[in-house]
């Protein structure tokens, strides 16, 4: 049994068991076994119990939201927006069954013909810091796809996604097509990554494990989506609304306690107004509400775990160069202050992922020397451009070795477009129109007209 800890004041939730391999073996054959009739449900059936599914969280919105905060951390308002993404992303797939096409080639003799076959049993390794959104973004595209789905939720926190698993069941979902593995990474994951009947696995985690994952998975040449971490650039041009661009940084990076792959983590400033904008964003820092992530109007809750808080003050030594700080509170949880940093471009802060409420800011010389700044990382997921000139704007959204950006605004993830890394964030996209694809595998039939 593991102990699920409350972070926001260290109590034992509850405990729960960890799969054992053999649990994993077992569960794996079922859902091989399931996914013979999963894959023949009619399109149209199978549409109708993913839009069944998507009604049932929605219903159970506020106790999977009420879980999240007590599991993870969140606050109550994020908490309620990941469950209302679960129920989001299964309606809009709900409407892909219907929508697999293939194409109808022309050729001499005959007809040509491809059809976008399921894999097969999908393997979904799901990280602690969004536990609801990043489950959904894998199991729900897969089941539309005609994949069954074994999952496995982050250790420290796995109750909202053995609820969705529960719910699944009661929404009409049959067994075995969506089955939720509690357990250890080198465990449950593990396994996924080595047996043979999961034929493709999505992991989002870090990069150290993405990699192995993905060498893993080379030795079966099994596909595999990867979602790894992140050290976006907030890139802030002299001629840009500073006044906004200052007081939507902190929110640009201290949502989810900073514990967010797109957290906006570098905040790039040109020098003729970097001395302005800092103290534009010292106010709009200090006024981060932390605090009780169950009450309404907090902004910021406490890091996930006493692990994560260890590593993060890892960044913070006694000489660290701090600009200024929030507030957050004392005694027991794992609190730490939106903190922002002025490290050079050699500083581990400045280089390293920190996943945490810490933010680094340096200034840039002009356009070219931005772009420069902004791609010098093994990175590259997510990042926000503030200028008011549309042309400058693009010519850098352009030129930032980037998946995810968003220009005048820290525009969140929506899952009606792709999302996913360049370089060491990542490999392959997620949510938006095309996701199917990751979940499928082509095939080309000749039918011979010829006697
Ligand atoms: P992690 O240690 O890589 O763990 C991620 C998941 O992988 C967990 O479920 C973990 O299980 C599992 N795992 C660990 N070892 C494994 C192995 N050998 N084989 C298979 N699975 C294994 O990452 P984390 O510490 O949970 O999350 C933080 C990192 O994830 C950050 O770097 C962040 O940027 C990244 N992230 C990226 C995205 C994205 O979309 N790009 C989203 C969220 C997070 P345990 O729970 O048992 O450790
Ligand atoms: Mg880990």
């Amino acid at each position: 049994m593991f102990s699920i800890i409350n972070p926001a004041n260290e109590e034992v939730v509850t405990t729960v068991a960890p799969s054992s391999l053999e649990e994993v073996d077992e569960a794996i054959a079922r859902s091989n076994e399931a996914l013979a009739s999963w894959r023949d449900v009619a399109p149209g059936d199978r549409a109708n119990m993913l839009r069944r599914f998507s009604d049932v969280v929605r219903d159970h919105v506020e106790e999977l939201a009420q879980l999240e905060v007590l599991n993870a951390g969140h606050t109550i308002g994020n908490a309620r927006w990941e469950a209302n993404n679960v129920a989001n992303v299964l309606a809009y797939y709900s409407g892909a069954p219907e929508r697999l096409f293939g194409r109808q080639i022309p050729v001499a003799g005959g007809i040509d013909v491809t059809f976008k076959e399921p894999v097969g049993v999908v393997g979904i390794i799901v990280p602690w810091n969004f536990p609801m959104p990043i489950a959904g973004w894998g199991f729900a595209p897969a089941l539309a796809a005609g994949c069954t789905v074994v999952m496995k939720p982050a250790e420290i926190t796995p109750l909202t996604a053995i609820r969705l698993g529960e719910l699944a069941l009661e929404a009409g979902i049959p067994e075995h097509v969506l089955t939720v593995l509690p357990g250890k990474g080198s465990v449950v994951g593990q396994r996924f990554v080595d047996h043979p009947d999961v034929r493709k696995v999505v992991f989002t985690g870090s990069t150290s494990v993405g990699s192995t994952v993905m060498a893993g998975c080379a030795a079966h040449v099994k596909a595999v989506t990867l979602e790894l971490g992140g050290k976006s650039a907030n890139i802030i041009f002299a001629d840009a609304d500073l006044d906004k661009a200052a007081a939507t940084a902190p929110y640009g990076v201290f949502d989810n306690a900073g514990q967010d792959c797109c957290a906006r983590s570098r905040i790039l400033v040109q020098r003729s107004v970097y001395e302005k904008f800092m103290e534009l964003l010292e106010p709009a820092v200090k006024g981060v509400v932390v605090g009780d992530p169950s009450d309404e109007r907090t902004e910021m809750g406490p890091l996930v775990s006493r692990g994560q808080f260890d590593t993060v003050r890892s960044f913070l030594p006694d000489d660290a160069p701090i600009a200024f700080q929030g507030s957050c509170p004392t005694g027991p949880g794992y609190w730490l202050p939106p903190t922002v940093l002025t490290a050079t471009e050699q500083d581990r802060a400045y280089r390293e992922e920190i996943f945490g409420p810490v933010v680094v800011v340096a200034p840039f010389e002009d356009e070219a020397d931005a772009i420069r700044m902004a791609n010098d990382s093994e990175y590259g997921l997510s990042g926000s451009i503030w200028s008011r000139d549309v042309g400058r704007a693009i010519r850098v959204a352009r030129g930032v070795e980037s998946g995810n950006l968003s220009v005048n605004s820290h525009s969140s993830v929506r899952y009606w477009t792709p999302f996913g890394g360049f370089k060491k964030s990542g490999l392959g996209r997620e949510l938006g129109p095309d996701a199917l694809d990751a979940f499928t595998e082509t095939k080309n039939v000749f039918i011979s007209t010829e006697n």
